[in-house]
This record gives C-alpha cells, structure tokens and sequence, in this order.
C-alpha cells in the first residue's frame, strides 16, 4: 500500500473516561500485517499527558460508588454481558487478531476468543464470592470479634504483550473488574486491535465510563508513563522477563503490587512407556502452534534414548506437513510470526543452535514465501544444555531435542534453566507422572496433554518466568487486598 491510499481500517483512538481521543501529540503508530508486511491502519501513540489522564480517569471511577460499590450479582451481571458480547463478536474479532498478529483466523476463532469470552463469564461468578474470614483470636481475656475483609486494590496498569493480544487482556482486566477495580490497559504497539474492541464492547455491556480506560503506545513511552505514574495502586504485567525486571526495579520507590507473568523455556519429557501416538504429535503441536509464540510452548523436548529416534522422526513428519501460510486461509495451521523484527530473531537463534553444534533436522527457511514474516516449524536435534538455544526463550516455531538415560537426568536436564514456566510430561505410568509433578520446577506441570488452560486454574511461573498467578481464585485475590478488622465485645 503507497502512503497515499487511506487504511483498510478506520484509525483508532484511546479510550479515556468512556471517550475515544487523539492522543495530545497526534501521533501514532502504523500497523502492519504479518501475512504480508503491508502496513493496514494506523493507532493514536499515547504520551505521558495521555496516560495521566487515563490514570485520573480510572481513579475517580475507582472512588465513585458506581463500580466498587455497585452490588456484586449486578457487577457480575454486566461481566457475564462482556462474555456474551465477545462470543456475538467471534468473527470481526478472530479477524482483527488474524490480520494483526499473524495468527490463523480459525484457530483464533477456537482458542483466543472463547478463552477471553470464558475468562469474563469465569470472574463474573467470583463477584458474589469474594469474601473474608472470622477470625479466633486468643486474646488476652476480653472476647473479640475479627475478621477480614477482601476489598479492591484500586486503579491498576494492565500491561499485555502481543501474542494472545484479547485472551491476555481478558485475563487482567476481567478479574480486575470483578474485584471492583478500575483498569488502564496497555496493550502491545505491535497489536492493539482487538482490546480496543474489547474497550467497544466494554462500553456495549453498560460498565460505567472510566472503570476500563486504553491506551495504546510504545513501552517505553505509554508503559513507561504508566507504571511510573504515582496513582496507580498495581502493575499487572505480561511479557518478556527482561521488561518484568525492569517493572519491579522501578516500583520500589512506591512499593506498589506488581503481578509478572514472563517468558518460559519450558521442557516436554518423554518416557519410553509413552503412548507414542499421542506423545509425538503433542509434543511437536506444544512448539509449533501459534508459531511457537507462547510463553510455555515445550521449547525443549527430552526424549528417553530408547525412543530418540522414532520420536524425532516422528516430529519431523509432523513438521513438514503442517500447512504454512497466511492466516485468512482456513487450511493454514502455521501462519507468519508476528513482525520482522521477531522473523530476524528467530532465524538468528536457527543459525547461533547450528554454529553450537546442534543439528537441523526439519525446518529452517521461509517455506517458499518471500512476502511476510513466515518461519518454518524447524527442530534442531542434539542440542545440550549448555548451548543457547536450550537455555534462552526463542519465542518462534523452533524445538531443541536432547536426549536423557533415566528419570533423575530428565527431571535434572528439565530444572536446568533460569525459566520455570510449563512442563508437559508424557508417561502411561500415573507414579510417573506424580513423580515428575512433585519435582519440576514449573508453575503448571501438564501429563499426557499439554496447552490445557482454564480461567479456573491459576497460571504463573516459578523462577525467573514471573512473580503470582493469573486466573483462578489466586488470580482474582491478586486484585484484592486483606483488611483485618478487631472488635471489642462487651
Ligand atoms: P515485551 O516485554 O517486549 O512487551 C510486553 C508489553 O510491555 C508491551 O505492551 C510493551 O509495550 C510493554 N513494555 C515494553 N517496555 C516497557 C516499559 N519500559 N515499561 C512498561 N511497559 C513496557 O514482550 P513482548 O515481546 O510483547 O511479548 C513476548 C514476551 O512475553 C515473551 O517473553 C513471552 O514469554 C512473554 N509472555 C509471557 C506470558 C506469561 O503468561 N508468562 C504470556 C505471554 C507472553
């Protein structure tokens, strides 16, 4: 597309108090399509004077009684509305997040927005269901009465990354709003399309204006402002680890809370007593879906050396017959990675793993296409724990298979990294798996599946993949903070 033909989408503003708005510089940010590099509309890039508005927005939202006081069966009732207006909107929204991040529109259509449209009707229920407790105290001979009381943090900064742009939206803001919090969401510069129509269909639903405000920028700029601004009560961030530790460097001065889910290197263990038909193809799905562009892909496949080689065979066959492609076609399984910036990376690593001595065995090139930001489904074979790419997230369709001689080294070789994000174990033995559960240093542990995610069960990472746990109801406390409360009797 020339710089002079109009975009194939209507620009897009912030939402700040229920309004949409230019950002006060007029900048903005073009997007550009992964399946063919064009850019196709452009976004507002908000400045600090944005974000400080935003913010104020979502505090006078906070201290008004329209939300946190609002009473929580009708709360719910309106997060239930978003839930079902998300699924009205299945087709527009698995659209956008085609056309933004590269992702097939049919597995968007299957995975991405009924996980967000889940994740709301899921905190819908929380609403009338958060609670505190009695308390017995022991005291000192007068009688007592305790308790606690589970109220909302406050006003927090949603931050979320590019590759499940509405599902991780969804999993801050929809329990942020069923504890009675107000929200700024920042979402990734790269792909803001569908949280701002999440911000739409928000609005739609009847929250109250201010409770959900965008901003949509540059990390360094509008994510800077924000989790620099003074008013703003927590920090829910999802991304790499390197911005993570930047985040909690720089909430120390005014200690607010800060939630980190970060990047993974999580492994995919196979043990010989594995049923093979379903142990190959999940293993290799585990990394090659969504273009490898998942915090807890399995990264790393260690294989028993019984089976090395009919497992790595196997994956390769996998590999090669998945369909490449752009995402609007419904036969595409692995569609562009999100950007250039990300292809060069990827391409980087496939080079820097052979040059270490690691063996590509599948994948590695464009497949055939010269537009676009595709990247093969490709396995280097071999790999050891020293080289890099068994130890540093790649995020893109590449596998590093080691093999290992009994369960000591494969629990060993798994716990061997900086990351502890997932682990998928495959076994017919349930000791096995209980064994591996118990040892594995990963805030999820999957046996004989993988990529099983619910709003009810808690998500998060030990280690340098993140501080807390998203979802669940260790998710929506996140979002509250404990207040004890003694009474005297008598
Ligand atoms: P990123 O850290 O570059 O960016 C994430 C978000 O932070 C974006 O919105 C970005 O604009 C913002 N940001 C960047 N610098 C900032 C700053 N100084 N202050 C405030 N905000 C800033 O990550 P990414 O490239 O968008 O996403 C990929 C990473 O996200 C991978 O490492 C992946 O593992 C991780 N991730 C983790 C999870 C999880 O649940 N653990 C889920 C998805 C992605």
């Amino acid at each position: 597309m020339s710089a002079a033909e109009p975009d194939q989408y209507p620009t897009r503003k912030l939402l700040i108090g229920g309004q949409w708005a230019d950002s006060a510089s007029r900048e903005q940010i073009a997007l550009i399509n992964p399946a063919n590099g064009e850019v196709f509309t452009h976004v507002a890039s908000a400045s600090e004077v944005d974000v400080d508005l935003a913010v104020k927005s979502a505090r006078q939202a906070f201290e008004s009684i329209s939300w946190r006081r609002m009473r929580p069966l009708d709360r719910g009732k309106l997060l239930e509305r978003v839930a079902q207006l998300i699924e009205e909107n299945a087709d527009e929204l698995a659209t956008l997040e085609c056309i933004d991040n590269g992702k097939p529109k049919h597995l968007a259509a299957a995975v991405d927005v009924p996980s967000a449209a889940d994740t709301f009707r899921y905190m819908a229920g929380w609403c009338t269901k958060l609670s505190g407790k009695t308390l017995p105290l022991s005291g000192d001979g007068s009688h007592y009465h305790a308790y606690t009381l589970r109220q909302p943090l406050g006003v927090i900064a949603a931050i979320v990354p590019w590759n499940y742009p509405l599902a991780m939206a969804a999993w801050k803001v929809a329990p942020a709003l069923a504890a009675g919090c107000t929200v700024v969401l920042k979402p990734s510069e790269i792909t803001p399309l569908t949280a701002l129509r999440l911000g739409e269909l928000v609005l739609e639903a009847g929250i109250p204006e201010g409770v959900l405000n965008i901003v949509t920028g540059y990390g360094q700029t509008a994510g800077q402002a924000l989790i620099s601004h003074w008013d703003v009560d927590k920090i829910a961030f999802t991304g790499s680890t390197a911005v993570g530790k930047h985040i909690l460097r720089s909430s120390a001065d005014d200690l607010k809370r800060v939630s980190l889910e970060l990047g993974g290197k999580s492994p995919t263990i196979i043990m010989p007593d594995a049923d093979l038909e379903q142990a190959i193809p999940g293993a290799a799905m585990s990394i090659f879906f969504n273009s490898g562009q998942i915090c807890f892909a399995g990264s790393r496949l260690l294989v028993h050396r019984d089976i090395y080689d009919v497992v790595v065979e196997g994956i390769i066959e996998v590999a090669k017959t998945l369909p490449i492609g752009d995402g609007m076609n419904p036969d595409t399984m692995i569609g562009p990675v999100v950007s250039d910036v990300q292809r060069k990376r990827i391409m980087d690593y496939i080079a820097i793993g052979q040059e270490e001595g690691a063996e590509l065995v599948a994948g590695g090139g464009s497949g055939g296409n010269d537009q676009g930001y595709y990247v093969e489904p490709t396995i280097l074979a071999n790999a050891s724990p020293g080289h890099r790419v068994f130890q540093e997230e790649i995020f893109g369709p590449v596998l590093a298979v080691t093999q290992f001689s009994d369960m000591e080294e494969a629990v060993t070789l798994a716990n061997q990294t900086r990351y502890g994000l997932g682990a998928n174990v495959w076994s017919q033995n349930v000791n096995t798996c209980h064994q591996f559960a118990d040892s594995l240093n990963a805030g999820t542990v999957w046996t004989n599946c993988y990529f099983v995610i619910d709003p009810a069960m808690p998500f998060g990472g030990f280690k340098e993949s993140g501080i807390g746990r998203e979802v669940g109801e260790d998710g929506i406390a996140m979002y509250t903070e404990s207040k004890s409360v003694c009474m005297k009797i008598g």
